[in-house]
């Protein structure tokens, strides 16, 4: 432990993010560093606990407790607040391929479970890693280093998300051929096309890109394994294959006027979105703007609130996000104690923007669509809801029941469809006759990973559902083993 008494003498202190008013009119990331010094201090709040809960990783009531991937956290706030920052990226890389993504990304369960959150705020965990990995780059200590010995197999990993690239990198450094193909004409999944650049820069995910190409990972884009190329050519041409095509299918709203124009999923707005900005030099022309527009999100998640900040650098006329579960409270409810992920409530980047504009938080509780209205064109113009509470039927399940007289009409000129995810596409699945689970991701055990079929595996959320980038990357770490394992007999990966 670097300093046994720093969580007494020093408070929690996070960067300042750019001003909402003044971020919204660029697509740069909007957090900013602290200066060494103070991280150094923020390290110093680690108090090496003994049981360290925050590098954990275990499933509490289906959410998150601790790291998923185990970052040995105490080891490298330590290394940190003593000044030793290549040993902390040494130390951090030993768990987790893209510090760089997930310190930008990631909820940070760590955070929720760390010691010194019982009584006082959290350590800035998230905030040092990012710190560490950013400093690695910055100072040249992040360099490619290709394998020195090949194994003779070859791998196809399909799927370039961060469960895809993780298990690529892992596959590479045992000595494996790896192959990338992907469907999208840039690499990156999620990380690319979903998640916007203001909260992960493209250019961050690229740098990675670059340096596994470096490293030897051969990248095909423009390639929808299952359509452009079969599986089983795949099968014939590679040792095993390992399935990272996440969970790619958006729910939908099945209600009148949802064939109106101007109804959108959210993803294929986002996607849209990144890839004009990338293709006209961060000059927005995308088809789908949300510019002088009354913007509706259906759903109150991750998704829902880029498409908030999306439309507030679009500069929309306004934006509403509506969420059918009750607002979160302040703090954590009896129910829900540490080391649990604390279900609180949050203003989010996006909210934060909305609010700084137009006076409050957009979103709208417990509250349900119910049609959509369209003009003489066929464009939507209006939408519907009915507030509603959540009680049980009969059988003791919990369902919506609308309450009478909350009936609204709020008026739409684009809605974003931002509800979950149902699985993985169809094609490839079926093609190579692939079981499914009861949720329809393609079925594959638990720390195996392996198919229903001889030499495929298949992790992240096309194995787990949607789901998180930390766990995608727990996925292609955990796949990449058994698949070394599978190819050699016996594996020395993690
Ligand atoms: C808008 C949005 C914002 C999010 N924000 C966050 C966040 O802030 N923090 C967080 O932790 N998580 C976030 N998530 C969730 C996170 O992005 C995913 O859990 C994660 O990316 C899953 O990784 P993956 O590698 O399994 O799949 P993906 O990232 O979905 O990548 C799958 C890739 O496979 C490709 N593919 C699919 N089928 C084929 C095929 N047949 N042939 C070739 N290629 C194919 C797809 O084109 C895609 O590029 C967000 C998700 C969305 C949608
Ligand atoms: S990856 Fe996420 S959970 Fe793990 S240490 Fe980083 S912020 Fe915390």
């Amino acid at each position: 432990m670097g300093k046994p008494t720093g969580f007494m003498e020093f408070q929690r202190e996070l960067p300042g993010d750019r001003s909402p008013l003044e971020r919204v009119h660029d697509w740069r990331e909007f957090h900013e560093h602290l200066p060494v010094q103070k991280l150094e201090a923020q390290a110093g709040r680690c108090m090496d606990c003994g049981v360290p809960f925050c590098h954990t990783g275990t499933l509490i009531g289906g959410m998150a407790s601790g790291c998923p991937i185990n970052n040995l956290i105490p080891e490298w706030n330590d290394l940190v607040y003593r000044g030793l920052w290549k040993e902390a990226l040494h130390r951090l890389h030993k768990t987790n391929n893209f510090p760089d993504f997930t310190g930008r990304v990631c909820p940070a369960p760590c955070e929720g479970s760390c010691v010194l959150g019982i009584t006082d705020p959290p350590v800035t965990i998230k905030n040092i890693e990012c710190a560490i990995v950013d400093k690695g780059f910055e100072e040249g200590w992040i360099v490619a280093n290709p394998p020195a010995k090949r194994s003779g197999k070859k791998v196809a990993v399909v799927g370039s998300g961060p469960a895809g690239l993780s298990c690529a990198d892992q596959l590479n450094h045992a000595g494996h051929r790896v192959t990338v193909y992907e469907r999208a004409d840039r690499i990156g999944g999620l990380l690319m096309y979903g998640i916007p650049n203001m909260k992960l820069d493209k250019s961050v995910v690229q740098r990675r890109v670059d340096l596994l190409a470096r490293e030897g990972v051969n990248f095909v884009t423009n390639t929808a394994v299952g359509a452009d190329l079969s599986g089983s050519a795949l099968r014939e041409k590679f040792d095993a294959i390992v399935l990272c095509c996440g969970a790619t299918k958006p729910r939908d709203l099945d209600i009148e006027g949802r064939t109106l124009e101007g109804i959108h999923f959210a993803v294929d707005f986002l996607h849209t979105n990144t890839r004009n900005l990338l293709d006209n030099d961060f000059v927005c022309r995308t088809p789908v703007s949300a510019k002088d527009k009354h913007v509706i999100v259906i759903g109150g998640g991750d998704t829902g609130t880029d498409c908030v900040g999306t439309s507030m650098r679009h500069q929309c006329k306004s934006v509403t996000q509506f969420e059918i579960m009750p607002q979160p409270p302040e703090t954590r409810q009896p129910d829900n104690p540490w080391p649990e992920w604390p279900k609180v409530y949050r203003l989010d980047y996006g909210q934060e923007e909305a609010a700084a504009r137009f006076g409050a938080d957009p979103r709208a509780y417990l509250i349900m669509t119910e049609k959509f209205d369209g003009d003489e064109n066929g464009h939507v113009k209006a939408l519907h809801t009915v507030n509603i509470e959540w009680a049980k039927d009969g059988d003791g399940r919990f369902f919506p029941k609308k309450i009478p007289g909350s009936e609204k009409t709020w008026p739409a000129d684009l809605v974003l469809l931002a509800m979950g995810f149902l699985g993985p596409d169809d094609e490839l699945p079926d093609e190579l006759a692939l079981e499914r689970d009861a949720r329809s991701n393609v079925k594959a055990e638990e720390g195996r990973y392996a198919t229903n079929i001889d030499g495929v595996f298949a992790a992240g959320d096309m194995r787990r559902g949607q789901s998180l980038v930390v766990w995608a990357i727990h996925e292609g770490r955990g796949a990449a083993r058994e698949c070394d394992r599978y190819l050699m007999g016996e594996t020395a990966l993690p």
